[in-house]
């Protein structure tokens, strides 16, 4: 569904953050994108939903494409439209605004039916986002307003969920309780997901392939049997050898 082939990306016409990234995302697959601190993760996520800036020297270049379709220098509107939708690293809500007000931004895209059925969705996928809708969000706990983040981005129905470090910060048992969700919206909804994680062990635990980024390049890929297996990805990712 989902190619993204020999993409570099440069920042500032000078920062070459992304070398050579390939990458795949089959429909309903949870795909995870593992490396460390600054190794290029971030940004093949925002190249992918169109949030770079051209106009201040950002270059993309090789190919993304949905379902055929070329992705490169369609506005980020555009890319929610097409069914792709990327839940930033530190959730990015708006902290005065109610848990409700906040999913409502997520279905500007849709009319107002659509919206309400959305919404409805995104309480069904999260009861606990529905027990506080009323709420203030930024009063909410972390793991919370992570789950509001991720129910903003499922307002327009997205195909491909992209999540940048959902589990940064939060308590065991919140995580445990979002990444479940993830899972059934693969299973249950056929959503695709395009996951970076921090947590390379809970990563593999939910995806069945992963790819390991350094220095901006896809340096190994395989199915979480393979990458937990292989001695250095156990040395540096997951903790152990
Ligand atoms: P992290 O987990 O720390 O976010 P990452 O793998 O997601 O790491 P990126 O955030 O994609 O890494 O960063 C890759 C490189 O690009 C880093 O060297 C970073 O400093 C640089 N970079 C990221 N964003 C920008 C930006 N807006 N302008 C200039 N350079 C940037």
């Amino acid at each position: 569904m989902l190619n993204v082939n020999n993409v570099q990306i440069v920042y500032d016409n000078v920062i070459e953050a992304v070398r050579d990234a390939s990458l795949t995302v089959d429909e309903g697959q949870i795909v995870t994108l593992l490396g460390s601190n600054g190794a290029g993760k971030s940004t093949i996520l925002k190249g992918i939903s169109g949030v770079l800036y051209p106009e201040e020297g950002d270059i993309i270049g090789g190919t993304i494409t949905l379902d055929g379709e070329n992705m490169i220098g369609r506005k980020p509107d555009e890319i929610v439209r097409s069914g792709v939708v990327l839940v930033p690293e530190g959730r990015q809500l708006f902290e005065p605004l109610t848990v409700e007000e906040n999913l409502m931004m997520g279905g500007i895209t849709r009319n107002r039916s659509a919206a309400a059925e959305a919404l409805e969705y995104v309480f069904s996928v999260f009861p606990r986002v529905k027990e506080k809708r009323g709420m203030i969000a930024g009063y909410l706990s972390g793991g919370e307003q992570q789950m509001v983040a991720i129910g903003r981005a499922l307002m327009s129905r997205p195909r491909l969920l992209m999540l940048d470090e959902p589990s940064l910060g939060l308590a065991p048992q919140i995580i445990a309780e979002i990444f479940e969700a993830v899972t059934d919206l693969s299973k249950q909804s056929n959503v695709s997901v395009l996951l970076v994680e921090q947590n390379a062990e809970l990563a593999l635990s939910i995806a069945s392939y992963g790819y390991i980024i350094e220095n901006g390049r896809v340096v190994m890929d395989g199915t979480p049997a393979k990458l937990m297996n292989n001695e250095d990805v156990k040395e540096f990712y997951l903790g152990f050898s």
